[in-house]
């Protein structure tokens, strides 16, 4: 099957000035020729908006690797064209991380072309805009989950922290963790989201100063496990505080990339530090997390915690979800 060359296509694009100034333009001037090499050509239905994107379309370095440049690190859709035989008309794929949205054009545009390895089939029954409702952050929150269970934690060993709670990650987390029967104990800057927490299954809300505050190297054990977005003192509050032969997952740096600790919860406990990289993660065990989250996901997560927007809102959500005032999911809608 050939790929279509003169279909129109409207897409977010970023642009670097010499003095690394850098503008998002929303343009509908491009056709599919612009867009870059691939073997498959999706119709985009849906994207989302991940921290990495706000940081992508604010300019912020360390995200883009090249100007210009379409951003959105995942995308939902159909394919429209393909030369790979693994890909016909019609099929209903997703793609997370890979680069996309960073080095590759991205999700915030009508059309992407990209490399057929890169692509997931999507689950039976799953939509574009419930894929995105998910989306890398909920990807990245199963791949976390899966990594305590491979780990051999289960329920009944206590209680799950869940930090960044509020967010895209944290949401998704908190209400996977809870629909497996851990009991979720939810860690938000965020006192206003109390509601929200607990709707998604979190059975206690702290404040991050909870962890962050907490400064010894073996501090009182309480949590069995945990799940971290924001890094930094957070985190490292956190492995202080999980009982021996504990785990934490770490996914995320939205407090901070540095991580001061000492080998003691590691040495005197045998607590375990799980990383978590969603963005070459491989294939197989993308399909199976994608399968958990369509058969495990509860359908509270879409009804209280996912928005919509249209790709003009972009650049104001971008500013927001840095701000840490961004809750649960966003949809991007090209
Ligand atoms: P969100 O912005 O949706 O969530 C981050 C949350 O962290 C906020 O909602 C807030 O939650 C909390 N937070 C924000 N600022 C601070 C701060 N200064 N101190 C403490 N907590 C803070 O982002 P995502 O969920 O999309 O991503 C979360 C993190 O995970 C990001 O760092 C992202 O880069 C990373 N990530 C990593 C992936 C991987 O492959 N490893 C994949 C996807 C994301 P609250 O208000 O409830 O405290």
């Amino acid at each position: 099957m050939t790929q279509p060359s003169d279909v129109q296509v409207r897409a977010l694009v970023l642009t670097q000035s010499e003095d690394k100034q850098v503008t998002a333009t929303l343009r509908d001037d491009l056709t599919v020729n612009d867009l870059p090499e691939g073997e498959v050509l999706v119709s985009v239905e849906a994207s989302s908006l991940n921290y990495k994107d706000g940081l992508a379309v604010l300019g912020r370095p360390g995200v883009v690797r090249k100007y210009p440049m379409v951003p959105g690190i995942d995308l939902a859709g159909s394919v429209i064209g393909s030369s790979d035989t693994r890909f016909k008309m019609g099929d209903a794929v997703l793609l997370t991380g890979w680069g996309v949205g960073e080095g590759h054009w991205g999700g915030y545009a009508t059309h992407a072309r990209v490399k057929a390895d890169w692509l997931t089939q999507r689950p039976a029954g799953m939509d574009a805009r419930k894929a995105m409702a998910l989306g890398t952050a909920g990807f990245t929150a199963m791949m976390a989950v899966m990594a305590l269970e491979d780990h051999g934690l289960t329920p009944d060993m206590g209680e799950v922290v869940v930090t960044g709670a509020s967010g895209g990650v944290g949401s998704v987390a908190v209400a996977l963790l809870a629909q497996a029967g851990w009991t979720v104990v939810a860690s938000t800057g965020r006192t206003g989201e109390e509601d929200y927490l607990k709707a998604l299954g979190a059975h206690e809300i702290v404040p991050r100063s909870l962890l962050s505050d907490l400064k010894r190297p073996l501090e009182k054990e309480r949590f069995a496990a945990g799940i971290d977005s924001v890094g930094g003192t957070t985190l490292a509050g956190l492995l202080a505080a999980t009982k021996r032969a504990g785990a934490v997952a770490a996914c995320g740096l939205a407090q901070s990339a540095e991580l001061h600790t000492s080998v003691m919860p590691f040495i005197l406990r045998g607590v375990a530090l799980l990383g978590i990289d969603s963005v070459m993660c491989p294939p197989e065990r993308r399909e199976r997390a994608w399968a958990r989250l369509n058969s495990d996901a509860p359908q509270v997560l879409f009804q209280e915690g996912v928005h919509e927007y249209p790709l003009s809102e972009v650049q104001t959500l971008a500013e927001q979800i840095l701000a840490g005032q961004v809750r649960g999911r966003t949809v991007i809608i090209p």
